[in-house]
């Protein structure tokens, strides 16, 4: 069982960190982080769920837009992944104070 911690943490933590990408991307221009929902900053086209995944959908996509080819920033996909690694990491912690 303790393995599935792990996962919920690598889970949890890389959802966190796609929201805290929405943050950082859209705090610092004056945005809402509520509404639009998540958009193509090239070609204003809002993302589907499959183009949500964290983690999984940068590295499908290879970074790019499915529709017009522009740049995914890598932040995004850093973001996500540091977040991964600290829920990972907690999860971990979590397992060996069971
Ligand atoms: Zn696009």
């Amino acid at each position: 069982m303790c393995w599935l911690l792990v996962v919920l943490g690598v889970a949890l933590g890389a959802s966190i960190g796609s929201f805290l990408g929405v943050v950082v991307s859209r705090v610092p221009k004056g945005q809402s982080i509520v509404s639009p929902p998540s958009r193509c900053e090239s070609c204003d086209r809002q993302l589907t769920a499959v183009d949500n995944v964290p983690l999984v959908s940068w590295l499908a996509l290879r970074g790019r837009c499915r529709t017009c080819g522009a740049t995914i920033p890598a932040r995004f996909f850093l973001i996500e992944l540091a977040g991964a690694a600290i829920g990972g990491a907690v999860g971990a912690l979590l397992c060996s104070a069971i």
